[in-house]
This record gives C-alpha cells, sequence and structure tokens, in this order.
C-alpha cells in the first residue's frame, strides 16, 4: 500500500526539492506520493489574508485558524487509514530517528502525513487542539532542533527525507539504514573511509585493509562508541558499563585499550619514548595473553555499548619492593596493578563500575586487603582512589628512564 504525503504551506515553491534525489524517485517509482498546496487557496478574502495579530499583544502575527481548518478539513484524506498531523514548531517534541521510524510505519500501512508549515509566529494554537480530537487523527508537533527558521518548509523537508528514506525500496541498499547513526543501538556511527589509500598525508586505518572481518568489525564498534561518548554523551545513557572477566581471546582488545590509556597515569614530564618502550614491552598482545594465563593475576574489563573502554589487573602475592612489602599491614595481599579507562569515557561512573567489581573480585578470593601504587602527582586518580576507600600508607621510589619517581603506596581494607 503506498503512502501519502501533504504539504501545506504559503510557500509551496519553497518545497520543490521535493522532485529530487531519492525522495523524487521514490514519488515517479510510485513508492509514496507527495502532493504540495498553497493555503491561499483557501482564503476568503482579496487579500488572500492568512494571519492577524495575536491576542494579549506582542510582536509578529499568528496564523488563522479558519484558514488552516479549511485546507485541513480538505486535505486530511478519510479514506487514509491512519493519519498523522505533523505540525513543525520551535516548541514541539525533538523529531527523531525513532519519529521518523514511526510515521515510515504509518506510511508503509497506506496512512497519511498532512504537514502544516507554521509562518510568522507560528498557527493559532486551538488548530493542534482541535485536529486532536478528531477520530483517527494523530497530531504531532515536532522541533527539529533548538534553533528557530522562519517557517516549516525546511522542516517539512527534513522529516520528509528522514521519513521517505526508510520506506522499503527506497534505498538502493536496505543495510545502510541498519548500519547509520542513529540507529537501533542508539550510537554515532563509525568513521568511513574510501580510495586512495593515503591523502594529503592521512592513511586509513591498517585494519580496514587488513581483510579480518571480526578484526574490522571490533574497530568499527570502537570507534562508535568513542564518538558517541565525545560527541553526544547523553546518548550513552541507555548503555550503563558491564563490567565481566576478561578471557584469553580479549588480549588483542586489552593492549589496545591499555596502549591508548598508559600514557593517561604518567608524570606529565615523561618522555614519550620511555612510555612508548613501556607500552611495547609491558602491554603488547603478548604479555597480555601471558597474564590472562598467569593464575595469580585476574583481569576485569568495563564494556559499553559492546566495546572495551577499560580494564584493571591486579596482581595477588607478597610485594616484591621492600618498601610496600613493609607499608602493607595485611597477608595475603594483592596489588590492583592497572586501572585503566579510556579518556571519553572518564566521569561517567565506568571507573567506579570498574573499582567496585574489582574490589568484590578480591574479597572473592578471601583477600583481607588490596595495594597499589598511584604516582605522587597524579591528583586526578589520588582522588578517585581515596574516594573508593583508599588510604596512603607509605611511598615507593623507582627508576624510569635513569629519572627516580615516587608513587604514593594506597592501601584498602576489604
Ligand atoms: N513563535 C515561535 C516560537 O517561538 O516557538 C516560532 C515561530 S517560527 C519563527 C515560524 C515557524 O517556523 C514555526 O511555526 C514552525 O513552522 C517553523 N519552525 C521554526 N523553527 C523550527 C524548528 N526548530 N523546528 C520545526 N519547525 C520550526
Amino acid at each position: 500500500m503506498t503512502g501519502r504525503v501533504d504539504v501545506v504551506s504559503i510557500f509551496p515553491d519553497y518545497l520543490a526539492p521535493l522532485e529530487l534525489s531519492l525522495v523524487g524517485k521514490a514519488r515517479t517509482r510510485g513508492l509514496v506520493d507527495i502532493a504540495v498546496h498553497d493555503l491561499r487557496d483557501w482564503t476568503t478574502d482579496r487579500h488572500r489574508t492568512v494571519d492577524d495579530t495575536p491576542f494579549g499583544g506582542g510582536a509578529g502575527m499568528v496564523m488563522r485558524p479558519d484558514v488552516w481548518g479549511e485546507a485541513l478539513d480538505t486535505v486530511l484524506a478519510p479514506e487514509a487509514g491512519e493519519r498523522v498531523l505533523l505540525v513543525p514548531t520551535p516548541a514541539g517534541q525533538p523529531f527523531t530517528q525513532r519519529t521518523a521510524e514511526e510515521l515510515a510505519g504509518v506510511l508503509e500501512a497506506g496512512g497519511q502525513l498532512v504537514v502544516a508549515c507554521g509562518r510568522y509566529e507560528g498557527i493559532d494554537a486551538r488548530v493542534a487542539e482541535h485536529y486532536a480530537t478528531r477520530e483517527g487523527v494523530q497530531v504531532r508537533e515536532v522541533s527539529i532542533g533548538d534553533y528557530v527558521l522562519n517557517g516549516g518548509e525546511v522542516a517539512a523537508l527534513v522529516v520528509i527525507e528522514a521519513v521517505v528514506r526508510l520506506l522499503p525500496g527506497v534505498l538502493g541498499n536496505a543495510a545502510s539504514v541498519v548500519e547509520e547513526s542513529h540507529g537501533s543501538d542508539g550510537l554515532l556511527e563509525h568513521p568511513a573511509y574510501t580510495q586512495p589509500p593515503s591523502w594529503r598525508g592521512l592513511e586509513v586505518p591498517d585494519v580496514l585493509r587488513s581483510g579480518d572481518h571480526g578484526r574490522v568489525a571490533r574497530w568499527r564498534r570502537a570507534r562508535a562508541v568513542e564518538r558517541t561518548a565525545r560527541v553526544r554523551p547523553d546518548l550513552l545513557a541507555a548503555h550503563p558499563a558491564a563490567v565481566r572477566a576478561a578471557r584469553p581471546a580479549d588480549a588483542e582488545v586489552l593492549a589496545e585499550v591499555a596502549g591508548a590509556t598508559f600514557a593517561l597515569a604518567c608524570p606529565p614530564d615523561m618522555p614519550a619514548a620511555d612510555i612508548e618502550e613501556f607500552v611495547a614491552t609491558h602491554l603488547s598482545v603478548e604479555r597480555f595473553r601471558a597474564y590472562l594465563k598467569d593464575r595469580r593475576r585476574w583481569l576485569l574489563l568495563a564494556e559499553v555499548a559492546g566495546a572495551v573502554v577499560g580494564y584493571t589487573m591486579c596482581v595477588a602475592g607478597e610485594p616484591e619492593d621492600p618498601d610496600v612489602a613493609a607499608a602493607v599491614p595485611d597477608r595475603p595481599t594483592a596489588e590492583l596493578s592497572k586501572c585503566y579507562v579510556l579518556p571519553e569515557h572518564h566521569r561517567s561512573g565506568v571507573a567506579a563500575a570498574l573499582m567496585t567489581a574489582t574490589l568484590d573480585a578480591a574479597r572473592e578470593r578471601g583477600l583481607p586487603g588490596i595495594w597499589l601504587g598511584v604516582n605522587g602527582r597524579n591528583e586526578r586518580a589520588k582522588r578517585f582512589y581515596a574516594k573508593h576507600g583508599f588510604a596512603r600508607v607509605g611511598d615507593r621510589t623507582f627508576a624510569v628512564g635513569g629519572r627516580r619517581e615516587c608513587d604514593d603506596v594506597m592501601y584498602r581494607t576489604l
């Protein structure tokens, strides 16, 4: 069944783009009927007046309900099944991909979408109120964003394009709408690349040319989650962090996250070469494979929307450093050796969830307490550990690249 869209406006020419591109093609292929109407055709006076001054005073003009009433009584098609009267207004509900999907469902079922384009200060409020009481008519006042346009025509184009592209047969590849931003998982899409592989000194990421579908899928997921966290953290509210024990198959992703986070906790003046060397030596895929096999260690990872965004690693056993051994009060003990979260997920609750699960796992092992070393100048990390019950019990010094560094040793009773 073909659905129909009717647009009513005082500037019908503004809607000419509906003849173009995919929407235009959808019309000629009979996938949707679209008609544009001039509101002034329903005026009765010589000047074809559609507006008047607002009751109560104030700036601007308001569109008259009697003219709109005549227009909508004609355009709302009683023979269509479900009818939606869509009134664009900056004071409406946000128009989202979910709204587009619902409206596409109406058209797919042979229903009708009527878009009433306001101008001036908008349409007399009684119009929406009146049609909301009409049987079979659903009124939706929607805003396409938090800004004010001069009229509803641009909003109508936005809504119609977003809706029509979801109708079956409109897009060449139906998978396109599944993999996009604002899809069912509510994430932004990963970045996309095409030929040439090298352009103005910028390279396509190697993984995309590896032919390894599993790695490509994981990389894309990670980039989608990272971009969403950075640009639209509000969208991640529906994806709380899930913490689980790391498995042997996680070595690669752990090495990636470790490589991306290690520098965050280093002293600000630590040379990049020292950081790189540490990452290559201690945080490689091979090292993580070995850590995951080591029975003295346990590794937990935090996932957001299916992407790994942080991890902890604990090592049970007697502290090697005599200063630490003297400072840690109880035995047996374990070190919380790594606790890292990707920067875009800081202050989102991920680190707290990881820490809670890590302490629970230490308790399950029957440990009376757990210790950690944190760079003395890393105030942010020290505050985080203090919030989770760690207190300073001593310090340890060690050499990095020929310089002496000092860690606070912190302990938490379990
Ligand atoms: N007085 C209205 C207010 O402050 O809410 C603004 C009216 S606006 C100047 C004129 C028309 O532009 C509206 O009736 C509506 O059709 C359209 N419009 C403006 N901004 C819009 C937005 N963000 N979303 C949808 N429609 C919008």
